[in-house]
């Protein structure tokens, strides 16, 4: 079905495709009613946030048929979030309810509708993290994951201006913890619950864009990543052995079974024993290998989450799917976030990458071709064995169109700086000009009235004697054009090309990232082009 899915996609022809399902039944020793059904194409997969679906049962009627005009076949809703705060009515966890959502529950909402539209509803959640704030962080510090100086992700700073870090990243590997006493009973009151058509994974990985080689070193994995790679034998722990150098090459000998961890281990300190983890070495003199069973054992911790959840949802609805969105490189994301997700096949009903522009370096068109590639690639390395939807963001694929915007919002507050000064203040007026000039080019186009608007904004903050209020309403008008920009400010045709440019690499379907994006950059129509198109 899977792999049949994809290819009648592919072909473009129902006919071709119901032919591939009949020739995967048969392979599979079996015929029957699948073997008649029309051969569906290629998914539409579609991100949505709560604001996005609406609080009213209209407002939620009117996003799911603006959702099946565009041929969004299912929808990935988020439940739990980034502060851990969740947006279903729950009888366990009433402590995490989202502010504004105390007394309506999103799933309740959304399900039933969705099944009239034959629209699927997952629950997507942002797994391993937490707000510092959040009512199970705040009672279970311990469950925290911790760095060599035994602090948590809060310590961290994001950027070269070293913004902090708002968010604590939670251990996935200590039992009882966050995975078994919160995580996974989310999952199965949801998966109990609610009709949903599955459990969407997200930031199912380690903290590795913020500090990739930094966590977890709480106590429970200190003790358990050498434990995890059997540094040391349980039985009989006093008695160590040396490397026996039998073979010529050093490293050659690891199999004489020398004893690796350091003796009177339980004296170290945590950093001590982190840097061993990180920096030490198997065999004396050897390369400094050790980091290997780190990064073993974070792959292990994620791979087993992955699995238990599996396990959990398949017993109480083994009709329930899950997905999980993923780090476009599974063989890098496995080294960096511990996200190995090309062996999760056993335990995955479909993948949804995010192969965003925002992970690649280079212009739209370089763009493109590596979006191509890597979709390639991901079919690849999964072995199409399970269904792939190519995740797209729309909003970073209009790089070129709000860096303009960006640019002339930051000379502005140059300007803003430069108060008095002669010479600073005719070099930031000069970047405002050109600022003003490269935006211009393309607003100018879609919107004369906009254009102008700004324009006199400029103008006037660039007057002598302009007062703080001045180049602060331009600020404000850039802003605003950033949020709510004129129609065609951000051409449709990038999406479509988009949209072109994974279905070469021949993945299952493709999934859009977000559902508030496309109203804010007004691309549904666009959306819904590209879906009739692909399904013709
Ligand atoms: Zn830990």
């Amino acid at each position: 079905m899977t792999r049949t899915t994809g290819k009648a996609w592919r072909t473009g022809a129902c006919l071709a495709g119901s032919l591939l399902l009949v020739a995967a039944a048969m392979a599979q020793g079996r015929a029957g009613p699948a073997a008649q059904e029309p051969a569906r194409a290629g998914k539409l997969v579609l991100w949505a946030h709560p604001p996005d679906v609406g609080r009213t049962p209209e407002e939620v009627e009117a996003f799911l048929a603006r959702a099946a005009r565009s041929g969004v076949d299912d929808i990935l809703v988020l439940v739990k979030g980034m502060s851990g705060e969740i947006y279903w009515q729950s009888d366990r966890f009433q402590d995490s309810t989202a502010a504004a959502w105390k007394d309506a529950d999103l799933l309740e909402l959304l399900v039933p509708r969705a099944r009239k539209h034959k629209i699927g509803i997952h629950a997507w959640l942002v797994d391993f993290v937490e707000g510092q704030r959040s009512a199970v962080y705040q009672k279970n510090l311990h469950w925290a994951q911790l760095n060599p100086a035994g602090e948590t992700t809060l310590s961290e700073t994001l950027g070269v201006e070293r913004r902090p870090y708002p968010y604590v990243w939670m251990c996935p590997a200590q039992r009882p913890g966050y995975t078994d006493q919160w995580l996974l009973p989310m999952i199965e009151e949801i998966a109990r619950k609610y009709d949903v058509a599955g459990i969407h994974h997200d930031y199912v990985r380690y903290p590795g864009d913020v500090a990739p080689d930094a966590y977890c070193f709480c106590d429970y994995c200190l003790a358990n990543i050498p434990r995890h790679a059997m540094l040391q034998y349980e039985a009989r722990a006093s008695q160590r052995s040396r490397v026996r150098p039998v073979q010529e090459r050093l490293e050659a000998n690891w199999w004489s079974d020398p004893t690796v961890q350091p003796p009177e281990w339980d004296q170290r300190d945590r950093r001590e024993k982190a840097d061993f983890l990180l920096n030490g070495r198997t065999t004396p003199l050897g390369p400094p290998d050790m980091r290997y069973f780190f990064y073993d054992y974070r792959v292990h911790q994620i791979d087993r989450f992955v699995r238990e959840s599996w396990d959990l949802v398949k017993k109480i609805n083994p009709r329930l799917e899950i997905s999980s969105a993923v780090f476009r490189n599974p063989v890098q994301s496995a080294r960096y976030i511990g996200q190995q997700w090309h062996g999760w096949n056993p335990w995955t009903d479909f993948y949804t990458p995010m192969s965003y522009r925002s992970h690649f370096a280079g212009d739209f068109e370089t763009y493109l071709e590596r979006l191509e590639e890597t979709t390639a690639r991901q079919m690849e390395w999964i072995g199409r064995g399970r269904p792939l939807y190519a995740g797209i963001a729309t909003t970073y694929l209009y790089r070129e169109e709000q860096e303009p915007i960006d640019n002339l919002r930051a000379a502005a507050d140059r300007l803003h700086a430069a108060g008095a000064d002669g010479e600073e203040r005719a070099k930031a007026a000069a970047a405002v000009r050109e600022g003003h000039r490269v935006l211009d080019g393309t607003l100018r186009p879609v919107s004369a009235d906009r254009s102008k608007e700004i324009a006199h904004l400029v103008e006037a903050a660039l007057a002598p004697g302009a007062d703080r209020a001045t180049v602060e309403s331009l600020d404000k008008a850039l802003a605003e054009l950033r949020l709510r920009p004129p129609a065609g400010f951000y051409p449709p045709e990038k999406l479509t090309r988009a949209i072109a440019a994974a279905q070469r690499g021949n993945p299952d379907g493709i999934a859009i990232f977000s559902a508030g994006s496309l109203t804010r950059e007004d691309l549904w129509p666009a959306l819904e082009a590209a879906s009739r198109e692909w399904r013709r």
